[in-house]
């Protein structure tokens, strides 16, 4: 199972937002679209940054409510870890555990083209790990 495959299901589409809306713009995103982060893009639609709603969490706890006001781009994660199509759903996992985050924009020649989550991830996987126990079960029962 590859990313691709995943588009192919689930769709292209990606929330994405502009650095100079404030996380109270987010907020009401997120929540629009029962979602747990944005990607942020510049007019060019080139990657810049990615906000989450541990993003929004971390600077609500720490500043109040007047964080709400602030810019995305003064509490958005700018290192973006980003996949290709190419990449398998196992690879993905691994670097998403690694990283601590749960989406993986996806891009091609630079361009955002859609997005993966942790949720999209694990949905794939459980078949494969529900057939993996049964064959063991088999195999512990017939031997
Ligand atoms: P999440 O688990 O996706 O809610 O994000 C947890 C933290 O990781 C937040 O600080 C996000 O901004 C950051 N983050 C989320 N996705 C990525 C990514 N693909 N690359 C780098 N950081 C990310």
């Amino acid at each position: 199972m590859t990313v691709a495959h995943i588009l192919a299901e689930k769709g292209c589409s990606v929330a994405t937002v502009q650095p100079e809306r404030t996380l109270d713009d987010a907020i009401q995103l997120l929540a629009d679209r029962s979602i747990g982060a944005l990607v942020v893009t510049d007019e060019a639609q080139t990657v810049v940054g990615i906000i989450s709603e541990r993003d929004i969490m971390r600077a609500v706890a720490l500043q109040g409510a007047a964080a709400l006001g602030a810019p995305i781009s003064s509490h958005m994660t700018r290192n973006v870890a980003t996949c290709q199509r190419e990449a398998t759903n196992d690879q993905i996992m691994r670097l998403m555990t690694d990283g601590r985050f749960r989406h993986m924009p996806v891009c091609e020649h630079g361009k955002l083209v859609g997005i993966v989550s942790i949720g999209d991830v694990v949905k794939r996987r459980l078949p494969t790990l529900e057939a993996e126990q049964q064959a063991m079960r088999d195999y512990i029962t017939k031997a």
